[in-house]
Order: structure tokens, then sequence, then C-alpha cells
């Protein structure tokens, strides 16, 4: 059973009132709160184990080695990667897509070569492209979508031509909610001998991710949006992808011997994490997919599931409303604008209610476009989010309406 109060109480901050209102948190999307256990993890490896990492002979840095490759080993079960050489520790999903950006763009694309991404990317996996573009004078090739926030799946094989190297695609929209056919789609490029890039941000923390299953060749998501610390996140790479990228950053850690005339790297996954890692980090991450893995992933996904379903309900009775992100497969993301009310007025009213919501474009703008317009208003579901703070929200929504 999906005990929902219990879960609230593993929460802290959601105790909290703001404005003298209970806080009612559904900014989800943008970052997630965290368990105790999490913060925990964090107070007690600092306490008590502290030292670096890989390097020590002492006591205390052999057991936060310990505890920081369990952290790997924990999140390759997480997302059933064949091996932990396949995991690499990252600063979030931007590092991530960077990360790969840069060392497969370096070894594998060159002047006219392609990428396919999709009309709806955080600018995370659309501006790093662009700064490839610039060096490299690679072209992005755009996946569009139909009116409901579908990528149109004829349009996507179109793209493909023998100068296309990789396609980099979000898992789901930050902003439409909408979840993408990535297995279809990776099976496609596939069959063009194309590799693929997910980015998994706002997918790893509402479904089962099996990376496997999905066949995906990389795959990015960040710790502080599954109720893990900020400043941590991983990128997955198939262990035959990894092995022919070149280094991303070069210090100590990624190396094996270093010269002046020489330097050898290390094998993975260390040859891509130069310098001290965030192994306090790594560890409160691995705390938290333990978290999520005890509730079970497709629990929660049911939860999140209802609660969107229900919050699409609710919200289309409300006079004026424009809900953006009406795909059939649709995850915990609601964005919306009501009548001529600008979003920042929506959320700064709804805030004064202890409603958090986001405004704006949600570091989309491509997608703003083609939606015509400037911004939204964006609920964002986890698995602590309650129909009551759905009525909350609907209730909120009609009061600023009529207040304009
Ligand atoms: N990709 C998507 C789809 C996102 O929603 C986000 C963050 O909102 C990112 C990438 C970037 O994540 P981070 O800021 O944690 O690196």
């Amino acid at each position: 059973m999906y005990d929902i109060q219990k879960i609230r109480e593993d929460f802290p901050i959601l105790q909290r009132e703001v404005y003298g209102k209970p806080l009612i948190y559904l900014d989800n999307g943008a970052t997630t709160q965290k368990p105790r256990c999490v913060v925990d993890a964090i107070t007690e490896e600092y306490y008590s184990v502290n030292a670096n990492v890989h390097r020590g002979v002492h006591f205390l840095s052999q057991q936060a080695t310990e505890l920081h490759e369990a952290s790997r080993e924990t999140v390759r079960k997480f997302l059933n990667a064949k091996s932990s050489n396949e995991i690499i520790f990252t600063r979030g999903t931007t590092e991530s897509i960077n990360l790969l950006v840069t060392s497969f763009g370096e070894e594998f694309m060159s002047e006219g070569d392609e990428v396919i991404v999709s009309v709806m990317e955080h600018h995370s996996n659309i501006v790093p492209w662009q700064m490839l573009a610039a060096r490299k004078g690679i072209s992005i090739k755009v996946i569009p979508m139909n009116d409901k926030g579908e990528l149109l799946q004829d349009e996507y094989a179109k793209l493909f031509s023998d100068r296309t190297k990789i396609v980099a695609v979000t898992h789901v929209s930050n902003v439409l909610g909408t979840v993408n056919p990535v297995k279809e789609m990776i099976a496609v490029a596939h069959a063009h001998g194309v590799p693929v890039m997910v980015d998994g941000a706002q997918s790893v923390p509402h479904m089962k991710v099996d990376v496997r299953d999905l066949d995906a060749d990389f795959y990015a998501f960040s710790g502080h949006k599954i109720y893990g610390p900020t400043g941590v996140g991983v990128l997955y790479g198939k262990e035959e992808w990894l092995d022919k990228l070149p280094p991303y950053q070069g210090g100590g850690e990624m190396i094996q011997t270093v010269s002046f005339e020489k330097t050898v790297f290390n094998e993975l996954p260390f040859k891509f994490e130069a310098g001290t890692p965030d192994y306090i980090g790594t560890t409160a991450l691995a705390r938290a997919l333990d978290y999520v893995s005890a509730i079970e992933m497709d629990h929660i996904n049911a939860h999140e599931r209802e609660l969107t379903v229900y919050a699409m309900q609710q919200l289309k009775r409300i006079p004026d409303m424009r809900i953006f992100g009406e795909a059939e497969n649709k995850d915990a993301v609601i964005s919306f604008l009501v009548g001529n009310i600008h979003h920042l007025d929506m959320g700064t009213l709804l805030d004064r209610l202890g409603i958090a919501v986001r405004t704006g474009h949600h570091c989309a703008q491509p997608l703003m476009q083609r939606l015509g317009i400037e911004g939204t208003v964006r609920a964002s579901f986890a698995l602590y989010n309650t129909k009551e703070e759905v009525d909350a929200l609907v209730a909120g929504i009609e009061r600023v309406r009529k207040m304009f």
C-alpha cells in the first residue's frame, strides 16, 4: 500500500509554512525535497568517515572509497547497466550532456555532420550542441511535434542522413510532461547505425528506467531531481562507447601515469572523473535511490500518474484554462496559462497562498517559440504530493482568476 502520510513524514520541509500557510510544493521538476535519510547520509559521512577517495592507504580513505564505489554499484543496479564502469559521476544532467557532447563531438563529429534533437529539449541539450556547431561546423536537426506535444515519429525517421552521427533526445519533457517513446526512437536510430543519448532528468525520478531494455547508448540524469543532493549526477554510457571517447577534463584521478612527455589515461570510469569527486554526494544519491527503490518506482509512477490525471481533470474545469501538453503518454508535469493572466503574476499570487510553482520558459525557449508563448505556469508532482494539494492549487488559481 502507498502510505502517503508516512512518506510525507520522511520529508521534514513539508511540515513548514510559508506566509503562514502550509507549504504546497509543486516545483519538483526543478528540484525535489529530500527525505531525512538522504540528509543523514551527508552528515553521517562528514562526521565519521570523511577522507579523500581512491588515493589513500589509511582507514578513512579506504572506507570513503568503498562507500563511493558502492554508490556507483547502486546506480548501476538502479539503471540496470551491465557494468559499474558504465556509470560516470558528474555534477548533474547538464554536465553529463556537456561531457558527452564534448567527447563524442571531438572524436566522432566533423564539419557537416549532424545531430538530431527534438523541439522540446531543455537548453542543456541544445546549447552544448550549438557550441560544438560553432567549434566544428556540425548542424542540428530538430524533430517537430504536434499540438498535443508529441514528437512526430514520421518526421523523425526522415531526418536521418549519411551525416547523422548521434540522436540526443529527452525522455520526458520538463514543460509538457510528454513521455517520448525513446525505446522505439532508439531502435530507429540504431537501424541507421546511429547512437542515442537520452536526457533522463525528468524520467528517472518518475518511472523505472532500464538502460539495457531501452538499449540507450548514453543516459543522463541529476541526483537532486530524484530526492538526492545537489551537485551530483550521472552519465551512463555503454562501455564500448565510453572506451572510444576521449576524456572530458584533465587532472588527478583520470590518469594512470603522467610525465611531461606523455600521460596515460586511467581506465573506465575514472577516465571521465578528473579531480576529487563529490563522494559525499554520491553516498547521499545512493541513499536516495535506495529510498525510492524501497517504495518501488512502479508504485511512485502509479501514484503520480493518478495525481496527474486528477489534476488535468480539475484544472480543465477552470474557465479560460489553457494546458500545454496533452500527450497520450504524459507524466507528472502540467504547464498552463489562464486567460490573459501573466504567468509571473499567477506564480507570485499562488506563492502567497503557500503554493510553489514554477513560471517562465523553463529553459526551453525554442519550445516556447513553437507554442507561440513566452512562458507558462508549471506544476510538477513528486511522490509526496496529494490530491488535497491539487485541490488547493485549483482553488488558488480560481482565486487569482477572480482577482483579475
Ligand atoms: N534536462 C531536463 C529535461 C531538465 O528538466 C533539466 C532541469 O530542469 C535539465 C536537463 C538540467 O538539469 P540540471 O540543472 O540538474 O543539470
